[in-house]
């Protein structure tokens, strides 16, 4: 296996919650916990979780915009957090659920692509030929370059976005929700764009989404979030065909399916019921034991430890044993130390 372009050890974010006039700090919120995983150049891996898991956050901790609270983001091999690490920051870039973040509405749309172009100080010629080049690469037409955001419709605003994050010549791409505020039929034409664009310039991407469906024809690997922790991680194949923790069961469960075949071959697990819990307010033991249907008394106790299925694919739950994505009957489960 190639060298890790990229390496997220131990990664935590606990935010303060303030109160009150003089914004005293009232307690704190553990938005993401002991999150580790890594990519190797040119893969895309998947990070799926409902809204509150942390998912977002965690990007927004690998493109440098918000400060994690514990844990290191290493970039080929450098410590984003080191002069050298944020030297290659450049090499990171993003692309938002809502395209208006990195499109200014004031700016045509060649002028929003020419903003990491004019930050490395490229002559005026160089930059109008880079803008036509990254117009072509998302399949815009050219005369968009004049063009204002108000002008394009939400896909086309997209393409412009993923154009310039482009610009700046990125290594890794971190996709936070990129179609989700999408028609479907859209949102189908984007990641086929994103398919395109991996293959031809080499990248590497970070899918952040709460929709699985999407990640299957995308993404390598998958890592399931939960309140702030990664709860499975594993291949494509092994999260669609044996996912192992219940909660991943439930989600893979609920996706749509268009054949009685595919139908015949998904988990048969009860709809998840009850809300996710605050993540102000973490349930002790397994977080997900308050909407687990198999939860039994050591689960509300003790937090799991991560159980290896099969070759990079691993599950926190107490049911689970190594090399067995099969969840065992509560009698065959001992208590640490016990
Ligand atoms: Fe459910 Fe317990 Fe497994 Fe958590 S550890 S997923 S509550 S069975």
């Amino acid at each position: 296996m190639s060298e890790p372009l990229l390496e997220v050890i131990g990664l935590g974010k606990t935010f303060a919650v303030r109160g009150g006039l003089l914004g005293t700090v009232r307690g704190e919120v553990k938005a993401v916990g002991d999150v580790s995983f890594s990519l190797s150049k040119g893969e895309a891996f998947g990070l799926a979780g409902e809204s509150g898991s942390g998912k977002s956050t965690i990007a927004r901790m690998i493109v440098g915009l918000t400060a994690p609270s514990a844990g290191a983001i290493l970039f080929e091999g450098s410590d984003l957090a080191s002069p050298q690490g944020v030297a290659s920051r450049r090499a990171i870039q993003m692309v938002f659920q809502n395209p208006g973040s990195s499109l200014n509405p004031r700016r045509s749309i060649g002028q929003s692509i020419a903003v990491p172009l004019e930050a490395r100080k490229l002559g005026r010629a160089h930059i109008e030929r880079r803008v036509a080049r990254l117009l072509d690469l998302v399949q815009l037409p050219a005369d968009f370059r004049v063009r204002y955001p108000y002008e394009l419709s939400g896909g086309q605003k997209q393409r412009a976005a993923i154009a310039r994050a482009l610009a700046a010549e990125p290594k890794l791409l971190v996709l936070d929700e990129p179609t989700s505020a999408l028609d479907v039929s859209v949102q189908a034409k984007i990641i086929e764009l994103l398919i395109e664009l991996g293959r031809s310039l080499g990248l590497t991407y970070v899918f952040i989404s709460h929709d699985l469906s999407l990640m299957r024809n995308f993404v390598s690997r998958v890592g399931v979030l939960y309140l702030g922790r990664l709860i499975e991680v594993g291949s494509v194949a092994r999260i669609f065909d044996a996912p192992a923790h219940p909660y991943t069961r439930s989600l893979i469960a609920s996706v749509p399916v268009i054949s009685d075949a595919e139908q015949a071959m998904k988990p048969k697990e009860p709809i998840l019921e009850g809300e996710v819990p605050s993540p102000a307010n973490l349930p002790k033991g397994c977080a997900f034991h308050t909407r687990c249907p198999y939860a039994f008394a050591l689960c509300a106790e003790i937090f799991p430890d991560a159980v290896a299925l099969d070759v990079d694919h691993f599950a926190r739950c107490h049911l689970l044993a190594p090399g067995e994505s099969r969840l065992r009957d509560t009698a065959a489960v001992r208590a640490p130390g016990a």
